[in-house]
């Protein structure tokens, strides 16, 4: 058998990238508003608004910031309840309690969407935004969300950290919210070591959150829309929050953009590739009777790099815990998000936010589902490696919980 590949190693940085990162040590022309024009960073954002077809984009420091700088730029009451879901990344309830607002979790079911039941009973009207993340990609119900959002007059962030290159039909994720946030982590499609950048339409808010990132004095004359100079809207809504705002400084620097622009071209064969191998993995672990992969909803199209699967008639936590074992044991490592130790993704670690209501089918995922990364490069061989491991850990668990007898 092939060994099992370490899927934590990250994919070298396309080679084309290096002449520019040589100029830029020679030149030492690092931070974006030196030059006049045509910083990286700028390029980054044009060339991002354009692929994700928005007006607008602003690249910053990580999504984090990208989350926080879109709650300052809806100008919220401190103090006001913002949605987010149960099952996410903790930057997400941090960047709420960075803005000063209060998050309020809501219910994610079993196959790790939103439960939309219980997101219209807490789309409360002292409810101030909401921040719908797509964890490792999977797609809430936008449809309903947005028609609940927008009758009720909420603005929708999109935590689209993990989801670039994912499609609700047919439309961009990350661009159906008032504004959408991604990720340049290293774990994340594209990779810059950190990094993020927000799209939006909406001039006003792009203009708050371009003067709050760091676009002091008169900075922000480096950010344009789609028509370069002549956005009177845009000239506008800076010349509004001159001197009004402060500043966080939450950049990105021209290193960074280059690295990332590097990898906007691998983006369409990254999000082809993940998906091939997601749905291979997908398919074989659904042959298994003990682990099921929740299929996409159907105006959603997937860009995975890792795989989500439930552990089916696991009844106690001790045999999920030996399938993770079992697992490693044969060189696959599984991460169970609510039985790993202080895993960032179960929401009883957020102790910084303060009582929540109960969470039922959240707290019964989350000690159930597992999470395997398959990063885009894996070959056919590598991909069978991981998959007939994880289904002989999980015979191997039910075989022995069987002969013991329960
Ligand atoms: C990675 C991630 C984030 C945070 O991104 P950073 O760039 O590291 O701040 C937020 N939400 C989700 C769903 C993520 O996967």
């Amino acid at each position: 058998m092939t060994q099992a590949p370490n899927v934590y190693d990250a994919e070298p940085i396309p080679a084309s990238v290096r002449a520019e990162i040589e100029k830029m040590l020679q030149t030492g022309d690092l931070f974006r508003y030196t030059a006049a024009e045509n910083a990286p960073v700028s390029l980054l954002e044009r060339e991002f608004a354009d692929m994700m077809g928005t007006k607008y984009a602003l690249a910053v420091s990580s999504c984090s910031a990208a989350l926080f700088l879109s709650l300052e730029a809806l100008a919220l009451e401190p103090g006001t309840k913002v949605l987010i879901p149960g099952f996410t990344f903790a930057a997400v309830p941090s960047s709420v309690v960075h803005a000063k607002l209060t998050p309020i979790l809501v219910d994610v079911a079993a196959n790790y969407r939103i439960d939309m039941a219980d997101f219209e009973a807490k789309l409360t009207p002292d409810v101030g935004a909401v921040i719908i993340s797509h964890m490792r990609g999977h797609t809430s119900d936008m449809d309903a969300i947005m028609a609940l959002c927008d009758a009720a007059g909420i603005p929708v962030i999109e935590d689209a950290a993990h989801s670039l290159g994912t499609t609700w039909n047919g439309q961009k994720i990350g661009t159906m919210g008032r504004v959408g946030c991604f990720s340049f982590q290293s774990y994340k499609l594209v990779n810059a070591g950190e990094g993020g950048i927000l799209v939006t339409d909406d001039a006003d808010l792009l203009a708050r959150a371009v003067i709050m990132s760091g676009a002091y004095e008169h900075n922000w004359k480096k950010h344009q829309g789609p028509g370069g100079a002549d956005d009177t809207a845009l000239a506008e809504a800076f010349a509004r929050w001159q001197n009004e705002l402060p500043l966080y400084n939450l950049r990105l620097s021209n290193l960074s953009a280059a690295l990332v622009r590097a990898q906007l071209p691998e983006v369409e064969t990254r999000v082809r590739k993940g998906r091939i191998n997601h749905d291979y993995v997908a398919d074989k672990l659904n042959a298994s009777p003990w682990l099921s992969v929740p299929p996409a909803l159907p105006a959603e199209k997937r860009a995975p790099d890792s795989i989500q699967f439930n552990l089916e008639e696991f009844l106690s936590d001790e045999d999920a815990i030996a399938f993770a074992e079992a697992a490693a044991a044969r060189g696959v490592k599984v991460q169970i998000f609510g039985l790993s130790e202080d895993n960032a993704r179960a929401f009883w670690n957020w102790k910084f936010i303060g009582p929540q209501g109960p969470l039922p089918q959240t707290v019964n995922m989350l000690m159930r589902a597992c999470d395997v990364r398959l990063p885009t490069r894996l070959t056919t061989d590598e991909l069978d490696t991981i998959a007939d491991a994880l289904i002989a850990a999980a015979a191997e668990v039910k075989a022995g919980s069987r002969a013991y007898g329960t």
